[in-house]
């Protein structure tokens, strides 16, 4: 599903060089959720917004579905993105003047000739549906817990029913309770089909999901398969 080879990433400015990937190698498959553990600095951002197209790398190739799409121009991967990808982040990123509905809407401003039969808003609605939070529609980002943020950028990341989601520390902001919520509604989302790679300082959260990857400095050092998982249903 997303295929990266030989990745490598190096942030340059006037005065410093940082090499923050180093020849990454790695392949994610359809229907997995797999988790990206490592110190802080170590490239786990960085490698997530590769995978995700909103990064491109210095080196190296990344393919989505077969398609290599290293040459794509701007445009092509934003589209590439907004089809396939949907991202959720530590801190939600969700506007703040506009109401939950409008923000998980948002993505679906961005396509052309969709929603023919289904109008964006009630993809909107059930999306905040999955999400359990259908009462809370009306609401504004600021009368929410960090929960229900979460929950609302989840919506926000599904509601285009992209075929990968990327967890960029989803639980994070959160205590223990929420955050457990969030993964549960991360596996359900995995059970009905969606693939899943989510960054985590949290090694409980890392050991729900099937497969455990570590990078040090830049570098893949670890790539296993989570076996004690949890119980299905
Ligand atoms: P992690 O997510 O594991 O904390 P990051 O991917 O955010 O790590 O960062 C990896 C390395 O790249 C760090 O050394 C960081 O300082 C550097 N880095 C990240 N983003 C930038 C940037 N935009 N410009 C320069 N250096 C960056
Ligand atoms: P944190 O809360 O740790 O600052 P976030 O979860 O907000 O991190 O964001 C994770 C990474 O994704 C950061 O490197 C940030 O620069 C990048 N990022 C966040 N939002 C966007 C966005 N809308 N588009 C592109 N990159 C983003």
């Amino acid at each position: 599903m997303i295929q990266l080879t030989n990745i490598e990433k190096v942030y340059r400015t006037s005065t410093i060089e940082t090499l923050a990937l180093n020849n990454v190698n790695l392949t994610i498959r359809k229907g997995e959720f797999a988790s990206i553990m490592g110190p802080s600095g170590c490239g786990k951002s960085t490698l997530l917004n590769i995978m995700g197209l909103l990064d491109q790398p210095s080196q190296g190739t990344i393919t989505i579905d077969g398609q290599p799409v290293t040459s794509y121009k701007d445009k092509e991967l934003a589209r590439l993105r907004n089809q396939k990808i949907g991202f959720i982040f530590q801190s939600f990123h969700l506007i703040n003047d506009l109401s939950v509905l409008d923000n998980v809407e948002i993505p679906l401003l961005y396509r052309t000739g969709e929603s023919a039969g289904k109008s964006r808003r009630e993809m909107a609605k059930a999306a905040l549906e999955r999400v359990g939070l259908s009462n809370r529609m009306k609401h504004f980002p600021s009368q929410l817990s960090g929960g229900q943020k979460q929950r609302v950028a989840i919506a926000r990341a599904i509601v285009g029913q992209p075929e990968i989601i990327l967890a960029d520390e989803p639980t994070g902001n959160l205590d223990s309770a929420m955050g457990n919520e969030i993964l549960s509604i991360l596996q359900q989302l995995n059970d009905e089909g969606s693939t899943i790679v989510m960054v985590t300082h949290d090694e409980a959260m890392a050991k729900r999901t099937h497969r455990l990857i570590r990078l040090f400095d830049g570098t893949q050092v670890a790539d296993t398969l989570v076996s004690a998982g949890i119980p299905a249903g």
